[in-house]
């Protein structure tokens, strides 16, 4: 077993990083192993900024969105000459491998650091849902509530004023959260980047449902698929109807995790902290189907996840 294992969190935060975290830290400590923690990613390492930490560092933390471990955004790191100091550093304190818990960004870095001999094992923390391999990732189902809660709201007013809101949500190239927030939530019309939406049929159908009496529609745009405004615009001027845009942006990244963010996020921390500590390396753990999987790290990095087809379907039947 490894003597000296070390966690860092890299790139957007998610909620139920530290959730993750606590649980990496609390795993190691149980079976004896000295953990570090790296402060803010892979800046952090290269800036030799990192800490041992014990089982009451991640005290008080479940609850708690955000990283305590900071997190942050590293050009130097992606230069040899970056992550060869960053190598150097953890070898200096007796640091035998890293849990990285971050996106896709993150999940390479981490790839070029296992090829130099650091033994790495990866955990998908994004609010995007989009690494390969895994049909979960620490911070998606807290980020698909906010917006629900905010579609729900956003659902109030338009129907005061019988308007159309659109809704900006992130999710970068992937409208996993678009298309979950959006069934959810009931609204009228999901725009993802994976599906060609044809806009002249929308605000047709937009403008017979307002003639037979809808009093409003709620369309979720996902940032991958346009911006809000823009095609808010072009709305306003098919239909006629008075149409508003929210964007709703890191109020997406923030808050409370939820239940299942909370306890996956808790699995995936211990199964990540038993594995490195037992010799294995080059893997991300994520779910399949509710169970815990190991997915190969260059895997994960190198092919791109596609939206859930049964999503897309569901889609076509109920909104
Ligand atoms: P995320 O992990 O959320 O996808 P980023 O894409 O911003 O976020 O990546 C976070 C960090 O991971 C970057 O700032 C950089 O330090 C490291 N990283 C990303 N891509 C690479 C790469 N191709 N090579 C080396 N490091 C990378």
């Amino acid at each position: 077993m490894l003597k000296s294992i070390s966690l860092l969190t890299s790139g957007g935060d998610s909620p139920g990083m530290n959730a993750a975290a606590r649980a990496v830290v609390r795993t190691a400590v149980y079976e004896g192993v000295k953990v570090w923690g790296i402060n803010n990613g892979y800046k952090g390492m290269i800036e030799d900024d990192m800490r041992e930490l014990n089982g009451r560092s991640v005290s008080d933390l479940i609850q708690r969105g955000g990283t305590f471990l900071g997190t942050a955004r590293s050009e130097e790191f992606k230069t040899e000459a970056g992550r060869k100091t960053a190598l150097k550093n953890l070898k200096t304190h007796g640091i035998e491998g890293v849990v990285i818990i971050g996106g896709d960004g993150s999940l390479t870095g981490g790839a070029l650091l296992e090829k130099m001999g650091m033994p790495i094992v990866g955990l998908p923390g994004t609010i995007d849902n989009d690494v390969w391999g895994t049909d979960y990732t620490i911070g998606a189902d807290t980020a698909a509530n906010t917006i629900v809660d905010a579609i729900n709201k956003l659902r109030d007013t338009a129907s005061a004023h019988r308007r159309i809101i659109l809704i900006e949500v992130m999710g970068r190239k992937s409208g996993w959260l678009a298309m979950t927030a959006g069934i959810a939530g009931g609204a009228e019309y999901i725009l993802v980047p994976e599906v060609k939406m044809d806009l002249d049929d929308m605000c047709c159908e937009l403008r017979e449902s307002y003639e037979r009496g809808k009093r409003y529609s709620i369309i979720v745009v996902a940032e991958g698929a346009g911006s809000a405004a823009g095609i808010g615009k072009i709305v306003a001027a098919r239909t006629g109807i008075e149409t508003r845009v929210s964007v709703l942006g890191h109020i997406q990244r923030g808050g409370s995790p939820t239940v299942e963010d909370r306890m996956k996020a808790s699995m995936l921390g211990e199964k990540a902290a038993l594995a490195l500590m037992n010799g294995v390396s080059n893997v991300v753990f994520g779910f399949d189907a509710g169970k815990v999987v190991e997915i190969n790290l260059a895997d994960a990095v190198h092919n791109q996840k596609t939206l859930d087809p049964e999503l897309v379907r569901l889609a076509r039947v109920l909104v």
